[in-house]
């Protein structure tokens, strides 16, 4: 393993913290003072807080990613995937993303930022049956699955069918389960209305969540809020209630009902990256690594870590929650305090407290607690979306999602249904089969 003149600082993941710890290093650092490289199995970094826009067709998918070659500048940016790591030889398992042959390589300072993956339960059919909401993929994939079931019930004669297709079930009343529902119910409602023989009485929408209230992790009386708007709407909450089987589209619910569904969405919360607990580190019960408030790994690995794969201690006792906010300032301070132990200084500990958050209800409704005031309505939607737009890390991302929110104001959503998108070999076998 041959190291360069210069140290070299190796990075892994590309979302908040990755990208931000990057951003954040080539600001601090001079070119001559470290070679940075950043490894991530996609070429782009996410903004996961807008995906249930995407799913609801109010945000481009292309305009709630930024490309991170164009956000980085002297970073090098290898696709690939982190596998594994030898912390006293600080060297790093890389498997590159075309041929996916692993190698190794070795670093001076390595930042593990690999995120999170949604959590599992140990349901009969779940993973065969259910599809999560923790990726871009997922976000695309349920808006063409919501547009399809409405273009299944308007044309099939099965009552049963139809039944099926026009009953939505969310499991995991979470923010990010109940603004995955908001949106797509939103977007359901609108799009019905091109629908002759449809209307939204026709469509069931479900919550199975097992606590007794939704938004357990926020203020009670915004998940109050958030509870009331949804059943207004004739959203069906199941509290205190939870999914224990899967068999074909048939679902058995812990409360003694069950509900038969084409669409099955599991949203019940998530966990730490599982490379984590692999990498040779110290990790906490619940498989984050363990990280003094500087962000270091204590150990010889010179290794770091920030966001959802890491316990960050918030100075309470406690641990920094996962956040997209927190994630992002994580990463920031995480590459001052590198930067500072490179230059021979001492590191700083990591201080934050949220100043707000927010949850989308759909179109022009969210709540949001923002430096202690409560919000609802339209006022908050407004604020929701101007706090993301000043946050996205790229001018030219910031416009193109400004133009998409600006559209949705005179124009009625986008229906297109663009599901055979993910079939490209179709048309050349029905070619084929024509001929
Ligand atoms: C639907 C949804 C809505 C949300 N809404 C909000 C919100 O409103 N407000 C808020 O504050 N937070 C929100 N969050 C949470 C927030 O997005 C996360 O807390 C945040 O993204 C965490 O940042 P991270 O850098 O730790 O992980 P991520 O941003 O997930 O980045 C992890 C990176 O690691 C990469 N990676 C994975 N495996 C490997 C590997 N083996 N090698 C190299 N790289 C790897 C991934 O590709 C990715 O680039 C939401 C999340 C979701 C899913």
């Amino acid at each position: 393993v041959s190291l360069g003149e210069r140290p070299r600082v190796l990075i892994a993941g590309g979302g908040f913290a990755g990208l931000y710890a990057a951003l954040e290093l080539e600001r601090r650092l001079r070119e001559e003072e470290a070679e940075l490289e950043l490894v991530a199995p996609e070429n782009f970094m996410t903004y996961l807080p807008l995906l249930p826009e995407v799913a609801s067709g109010r945000a481009e998918p292309r305009h709630v990613v930024v490309p991170l070659r164009r956000a980085l500048a002297r970073t090098r940016v290898t696709l690939g995937e982190l596998r594994g790591l030898d912390p006293r030889r600080r060297v790093a398992l890389i498997a590159p993303a075309g041929d996916g042959r692993e190698h190794e390589q070795g670093y001076d300072q390595v930042v593990i930022a690999l995120g999170s993956v949604s959590k599992l339960a140990p349901i009969p059919g779940l993973v065969e049956h259910a599809v999560g909401f923790q990726t871009l993929t997922e976000a695309i994939h349920l808006r063409n699955q919501v547009l399809a079931c409405l273009e299944v019930a308007q044309s099939t004669r099965d009552p049963q069918a139809r039944r099926r297709a026009l009953t939505f079930v969310f499991v995991g009343g979470g923010y990010a389960g109940v603004e995955a529902l908001a949106e797509l119910e939103d977007l359901a409602r609108d799009a019905c209305r091109a629908y002759p023989d449809l209307s939204r009485a026709d469509m069931r929408w479900v919550l199975v969540e097992a606590a007794e209230r939704i938004l357990p992790s926020l203020d009670e009386r915004l998940g109050a809020g958030a509870a009331h708007v949804l059943r207004a709407r004739g959203v069906e909450l199941r509290l205190g209630c939870q999914l224990r089987s899967v068999a074909e589209r048939r679902l058995e619910l812990s409360d003694g009902g069950h509900l038969e569904t084409d669409t099955l969405v599991w949203m019940t919360g998530i966990q730490p990256h599982p490379l984590a607990a692999r990498l040779g580190l110290e990790c906490d019960q619940q498989g984050r690594l363990r990280v003094d408030r500087c962000l270091r790994v204590p150990g010889p690995g010179a290794a770091w870590s920030a966001g959802d794969c890491a316990a960050v201690p918030d100075g309470r006792g406690g641990c920094q929650p996962p956040s997209a906010q927190h994630a992002e300032r994580e990463g920031r301070q995480l590459a001052v305090n590198l930067a500072r132990v490179l230059r021979g200084s001492e590191p700083q500990p990591f201080r934050y407290r949220s100043r707000g958050e927010f949850v989308t209800l759909g179109d022009g409704k969210a709540i949001a607690q923002v430096l202690g005031r409560r919000l609802d309505g339209r006022a908050a939607w407004t604020l929701r979306r101007g706090y993301y737009l000043t946050r996205m890390p790229s001018p030219d991302r910031r416009a193109r999602l400004a133009l998409d929110w600006l559209a949705g104001l005179p124009f009625a959503r986008d229906t297109a249904q663009l599901g055979s998108a993910q079939h490209p070999d179709r048309p050349l076998q029905a070619a084929k089969a024509a001929s």
